[in-house]
């Protein structure tokens, strides 16, 4: 059976750890402490890496000293062995994992979309987006263009509505903020931020969230909805119906939010 936890990291990061018949890997080491202690007596089998920034790399050396084990990841990614690309197929955990390139928050950013086969339950797909995708957010834009962020994003909302999603950072209570202020009136974001305040009062991460309450609550998903279109306008001072022009106002306006 897979398991998939999160060990927090630093103020707000979760590196992702998944375990399957004995074996362990995680995802986006930050910091490798957390890791070792999280592994308890056995050794690490592998590491996913989404991006080149520090809060996601920066264990790495330190677990490969300590357990030797392959690094897959961007290739421009000092410690990574395995270099991975958009269109790859690789086997974690005797489980296949999809590549798909998601250039936006930075330009070498991969999502990594791993198929439970074994699991007969349609909980069984499981996106790990590091910082494009974010429950009810999206990463800034470091490196990359709006259109190009919004097509990474797109590629992976259209991804099945039951598929898990594991983002890099707990943003969600801040980023349910956001999206009541850009769509006020979306019931799903006012239950949900009534879910994740509970969830969180009791010290309880609020990920994994699906790519279902995503289409139906984060307003970077919801370019295309006439309300939000009509308050991204409001606040950039020109009317756009462009999807990719009101996906740019509303990055903008949530850097200063
Ligand atoms: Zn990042």
């Amino acid at each position: 059976m897979l398991t998939i936890s999160p060990i927090p990291a630093f103020n707000d990061n979760y590196i992702w750890h998944l375990k399957r018949d004995g074996q362990q890997w995680v995802v986006d080491p930050g910091d490798a402490a957390p890791v070792v202690e999280a592994l308890g007596d056995r050794p690490l089998d592998g590491i996913l890496i989404t991006h080149h920034h520090p809060d996601h790399t920066g264990g790495i050396a330190a677990l490969r000293k300590r357990y030797d084990c392959p690094v897959y990841g961007p290739a421009s990614i000092d410690g990574v062995t395995r270099p991975m690309a958009a269109g790859d197929n690789l086997e974690v955990l005797g489980l296949p994992v999809e590549v798909i390139d998601v250039p936006g928050h930075t330009l070498d950013h991969l999502a990594l979309v791993l198929r439970e086969t074994d699991s007969g339950s349609a909980n069984g797909i499981h996106l790990f987006c590091g910082d494009t995708l974010f429950a009810a957010g999206c990463g800034r834009l470091f490196e990359g263009t709006p259109a190009q962020m919004y097509a990474s994003l797109g590629k992976l909302s259209a991804l099945p509505p039951e598929t898990r999603v594991y983002c890099a950072h707990e943003y969600t209570l801040a980023n349910l903020k956001f999206a009541a202020a850009a769509e006020p009136g979306n019931n799903a974001i006012d239950n949900r931020i009534a879910e994740v305040e509970a969830m969180r009062a009791d010290k309880r991460p609020s990920l994994p969230s699906t790519i279902g309450e995503e289409l139906a609550t984060n307003p970077f998903l919801r370019c295309h909805v006439p309300a939000v279109a009509r308050r991204a306008a409001e606040r950039a001072g020109k009317e756009n119906t462009d999807e990719v022009e009101v996906f740019a106002s509303l990055r903008r306006w949530k850097d200063n939010f």
